[in-house]
């Protein structure tokens, strides 16, 4: 399988079917949090995110934020979001993929990550071997690095002809 390519693809992470991945028996979300959840330049937590993030709990998922971010970052958005927290995940390397779904005794089928980045939140996931959703990123503003990768995905993206909603081929 191209790492690259996730299993689902989606506008938003308020468009994904959770039901649908507590149904696949999906026990913990990973969520990037840069672009993800909130734009890179901001720390704000609005009433919709809080309530998705109340909404998913009650499905029966358990949300961890794992991002690449610093802790001071994602330790703040984690607590109000009342969530557990990765950070300097280094993704797309698997060590800390590894070191979570140990630390709370799953499986590899039971764990999916959602991010907007292919190559790190995808690819980072598919190495691991975790189910993988990409979104689309919240703000246009991105660092130098991101900004180069992005050309890369536009560049794959178009070429794989990713299909939205693709839930079946989970
Ligand atoms: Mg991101």
């Amino acid at each position: 399988m191209n790492k690259l390519l996730p299993h689902i693809y989606e506008e938003s992470i308020f468009k994904v079917d959770y039901d649908y991945l507590f149904k696949k028996n999906i026990k913990v979300v990973l969520f990037d949090l840069d672009n993800t959840i909130i734009p890179d330049n901001i720390c704000e937590i609005n009433n919709d995110i809080k309530m998705l993030f109340n909404n998913i709990k009650n499905i029966g998922l358990k949300p961890i934020i794992f991002s690449n971010s610093p802790k001071k970052r994602i330790k703040k958005v984690a607590d109000i979001l009342d969530i557990d927290y990765v950070y300097l995940a280094c993704k797309p390397l698997t060590f800390k993929f590894k070191r979570l779904i140990k630390k709370y005794g799953l499986k590899k089928s039971e764990v999916a990550i959602i991010g907007d980045q292919l190559f790190t939140d995808i690819k980072g996931g598919n190495k691991v071997g975790i189910k993988t959703i990409l979104v689309k990123p919240i703000s246009e503003y991105d660092p130098f690095l991101t900004r180069f990768n992005r050309m890369r995905e536009k560049k794959i993206l178009s070429k794989l002809d990713i299909k939205e909603s693709n839930y079946e081929e989970m």
